[in-house]
């Protein structure tokens, strides 16, 4: 097959080991800066070019794009979709999981587990707003957030009132959740390919932190997660209309709640902790499944 790997920088380990996996099924991949692919989206044949020429003959399309590049990356992505080309994750997927509020609306109305989670946009009374999270201490997120930053545990209520005011009087855009504080600082990813939990870890912060990232010195250890919180993941990704997802989960005392689904996982954590060929196991997903013009939307979503 020719793969195409829609990634920024080829050197980082998850590319690095798409790639290796690839080559080692002899397959062929190239790896594709989306910002400097550029495509002409009125024409009746669409197509693709780089670096002066057209991309053409690819069989699978591998999109790895970050938070910062999501609106230009999926409209290249959704170009793949139209010429025929088998994405691994589809745009309209991508594009709902990188949004959390859209992402927490479709969860919720299919039942999966959430810690309550109120959204304002210029609310009159702050103090309802705490209420209807159950009161402090409560989290604060950044909606533009990622890697633990913009994450704010405010654990009393006048601390919550004035870090939510605080962030209103900035414009930032944030969400007021339900702290869950039974999770003691750790987190469950659950790396789904294919509908199934293929790898599982745990990610415990340090001493002092509520936050369980690895970038906020969060450690990873491996773990066994319970059959709820495996149909939990699976249905999440599921639901998202991903085929590769990581799902990550707090165990509350109301069972497994969703915190977020990510659509770009990163392999480093999950194939160092678990020893899994997780890169390989996509490849073979890839190779089982992909079929020209085999999206559920062909870029029309
Ligand atoms: P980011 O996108 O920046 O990673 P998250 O929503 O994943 O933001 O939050 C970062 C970390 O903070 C989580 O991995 C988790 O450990 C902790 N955390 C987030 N929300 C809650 C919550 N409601 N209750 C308890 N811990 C939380
Ligand atoms: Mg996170």
């Amino acid at each position: 097959m020719k793969i195409a790997l829609l990634s920024r920088n080829k050197t980082l380990y998850s590319s690095r080991r798409l790639i290796e996996a690839a080559q080692e099924r002899g397959h062929e991949v190239q790896v594709i800066d989306v910002l400097r692919a550029y495509m002409n989206v009125t024409s009746h044949k669409p197509s693709i070019h780089y670096k002066g020429e057209e991309l053409t003959n690819f069989d699978a399309v591998i999109p790895r794009i970050g938070a910062s590049v999501t609106s230009y990356g999926a409209a290249v992505l959704r170009q793949f979709e139209m010429m025929g080309v088998f994405p691994l994750n589809e745009s309209v997927a991508i594009t709902r999981a990188s949004d959390k509020l859209r992402s927490l609306q479709l969860l919720s109305r299919r039942g999966i587990g959430l810690p309550v989670t109120v959204y304002a946009n210029k609310p009159d009374d702050v103090k309802d707003m705490i209420d209807m999270v159950g009161g402090a201490p409560l989290v604060v997120k950044l909606l533009e957030g990622t890697q633990g930053i913009g994450v704010v545990l405010a654990e009393s209520q006048k601390a919550a009132e004035s870090i939510i005011e605080g962030f209103m009087g900035v414009k930032a855009n944030i969400l007021v959740q339900e702290y869950i504080k039974e999770s003691k600082g750790a987190d469950i990813r659950c790396f789904v390919v294919g509908g199934k939990v293929v790898a599982s870890m745990k990610r415990q912060g340090p001493e002092g932190e509520f936050r369980s990232n690895m970038h906020r010195g969060g450690t990873a250890s491996t773990i066994r997660i319970t059959p709820e919180e495996r149909s939990t993941a699976v249905r999440a990704a599921k639901i998202m209309g991903l085929n590769v997802a990581g799902v990550d989960l707090l165990r509350s005392n109301h069972g497994p709640v969703v915190m977020e689904v990510n659509s770009s996982p990163g392999l480093q954590g999950i194939e160092e902790t678990t020893g899994k060929d997780i890169a390989g196991m996509i490849i073979e997903y890839i190779e089982k499944n992909s079929k020209f013009g085999k999206t559920a939307t062909k870029g029309k979503g």
